[in-house]
């Protein structure tokens, strides 16, 4: 299969030439977002979880030993008895996830693309370099284009590096997508409330979140104003930006997981809200995007009741995978306002990197990894 397949040509699930699933590993297990991806890749379909990897506190123990796990679920007996190794990009896996910490993320993943692994980062130090996608399938699949151009800049063989963005990025991004389409936008004026979950853990102190609301997130705003310019852009030989005004406030509030976002909304075109409505509701992906295990096929749910979305009632909407959104009404200032809610760490992080390595897996991008010889296999595709 070509890397420019049409999507809608996909009818199934990509394999290795032994007809076995891809080998992945994730790097930052241990974390907040590693744990999550763990968990996603128990049962995955299309992977299998073979290496785990963090930092030299964890490794050499055994996952169950090393992990402080968060979830409800207990940890999947696939990644139990797993040996949590180091950043050195020797893994036997044919991909890797990055949810390693910002401070050693950027050289670790360049570590792994240029030993020829494909890095699928949660991370936000490459998410805006000139030659790395930055990507949500359901909004800007095309730039993976830019993937060759990276290899080529970068010496890289088989590997490469693709970023998903920041976690309140992720459904604000979802949300403007059908409604750049359907209207053009002007202006988006956002301000959040954000689950300390975002903060990896042990994230902020107890003593301060309790009872309070901080107004700041170290880099946060810069992130959301910056990251929708590069995602809701285009890919032609560059990144070309989208050329939005847009201004965020960002805050922490005292919710365990789901960031809700107050968005202000000034469009291109004159558009009602009922027309608005519509244009969220519709917003559908094709089917051979649907078909990633992880994807949701309307990944914009919009709710009527006033007081909704709420993160405690709405965050497992979709699987977690949706944006939800309520509230949808004439803005005074701009022209229409809404309220979104993301699971930041589902949509914002280990779900957002499972669909992005299943689109890479689905577009070929995915090769089987053989230690003992550097050369890949073909990737063939299961009937
Ligand atoms: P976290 O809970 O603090 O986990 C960080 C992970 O990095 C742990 O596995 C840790 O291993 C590992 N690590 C730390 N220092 C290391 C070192 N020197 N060498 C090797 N590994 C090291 O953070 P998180 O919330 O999961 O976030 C992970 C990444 O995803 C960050 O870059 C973050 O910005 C990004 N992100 C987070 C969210 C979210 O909602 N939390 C959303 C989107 C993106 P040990 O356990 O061994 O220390």
């Amino acid at each position: 299969m070509s890397a420019h397949s049409p999507l809608s040509n996909l009818a199934a699930a990509p394999v290795r030439s032994n007809g076995k699933k891809f080998r992945a590993g994730v790097l930052g297990a241990t974390g907040m977002v590693g744990q999550r991806l763990v968990h996603l890749l128990a049962d995955h379909p299309w992977f299998e979880l073979t290496e785990v990897a963090a930092s030299e506190r964890s490794s050499g123990k055994t996952y169950a030993e090393a992990v402080r796990w968060h979830l409800e679920s207990p940890v999947p007996p696939t990644a139990v008895e797993l040996v949590v190794k180091g950043l050195d990009p020797s893994l036997e896996c044919d991909f890797v996830f990055s949810a390693l910490d910002s401070s050693v993320a950027g050289p670790a993943e360049e570590d792994f693309a240029r030993a020829g692994y494909p890095v699928v980062s949660n991370s936000r130090n490459h998410r805006m370099d000139p030659d790395v996608p930055l990507l949500i399938p359901e909004v800007n699949a095309a730039h993976l284009d830019a993937i060759p151009l990276q290899q080529k800049n970068r010496g890289y063989d088989t590997g490469f590096i693709v970023t998903n963005p920041n976690c309140s990025t992720a459904g604000l991004v979802l949300v403007l997508k059908p409604l750049a389409d359907a209207f053009g936008l002007e202006k988006i004026f956002v301000v959040t409330l954000q689950a300390i979950s975002g903060a990896g853990y042990p994230g902020v102190a107890s003593m301060d979140i309790q009872g309070n609301v901080v107004p700041f997130i170290s880099g946060e705003e810069e992130k959301m104003e910056a990251e929708p310019q590069k995602i809701l852009g285009k890919w032609d030989s560059r990144f070309v930006d989208a050329g939005l005004s847009l201004s965020a406030h960002c805050n922490r509030v005292p919710v365990l997981d789901g960031h809700l976002e107050c968005v202000s909304i000034g469009l291109k075109k004159i558009a009602s809200l009922g027309e608005v409505r519509e244009a969220l509701r519709n917003f559908e992906v094709d089917a051979g995007l649907a078909s990633l295990p992880t994807a949701v096929r309307n990944p914009i749910v919009v709710l009527e009741e006033e007081n909704r979305p709420q993160p405690r009632r709405d965050l497992h909407v979709g699987n977690g995978m949706a944006a939800v959104v309520g509230r949808v009404r004439e803005c005074p200032l701009l022209d229409v306002k809404l309220t979104l809610l993301s699971h930041n760490l589902v949509r914002g992080a280990a779900g957002a990197a499972l669909l992005n390595a299943e689109l890479l897996a689905a577009r070929g991008f995915l090769k089987a990894r053989d230690l003992a010889s550097p050369s890949s296999d073909k990737v063939l595709v299961k009937a």
